[in-house]
């Protein structure tokens, strides 16, 4: 572990959102193993939300799959690390928040979470599983929806 790796674990305990990821963990029955970089992997997530084959909390990677029916693709590691990086960077649980209005405004602007959130391009796009998705002309789609909705 690096000293920036052990400087993540450290913030992440102390702004608690790695005791939350692991709350959340325990709360659904993951089974919860020391991996690299002071993460954790939690397998076995069933929760309805997020839509995602995995997603971190602090430095707790929360992954659907058991370890008997896959593993973590490398790429998809070192993009969920790069999420605990930032909840270590946004205070912990502060990072949700922003995290979802970044998701909103790139929903707005591509149709897509992912495409112009910034903590997903931060994270990495292509590691993470995302294909990028083109910005969308938002002035037309706005005077297209209101041209639909005056009387005729
Ligand atoms: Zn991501």
């Amino acid at each position: 572990m690096t000293s920036a790796h052990r400087m993540r674990w450290l913030l992440n305990w102390m702004n608690l959102s790695t005791a939350a990821g692991l709350l959340l963990a325990k709360g659904k029955q993951c089974d919860v193993r020391p991996g690299p970089d002071g993460l954790f992997l939690a397998f076995g997530y069933t929760g309805a939300l997020p839509v995602a084959g995995a997603f971190t909390v602090g430095n707790v990677i929360l992954c659907r799959f058991v370890p008997d029916q896959g593993q973590l693709r490398p790429a998809l590691l070192a993009h969920e690390a790069r999420h605990s990086t930032q909840y270590a960077a946004c205070l912990g649980l502060p990072f949700l928040p922003l995290y979802f209005g970044a998701a909103a405004f790139s929903l707005l602007r591509t149709g897509d979470h992912a495409s112009l959130n910034i903590f997903e391009r931060r994270a990495g796009l292509a590691d993470g599983g995302y294909v990028e998705h083109p910005v969308r002309p938002l002035a037309a789609r706005l005077k297209a929806a209101l041209i639909r909705r005056e009387p005729s």
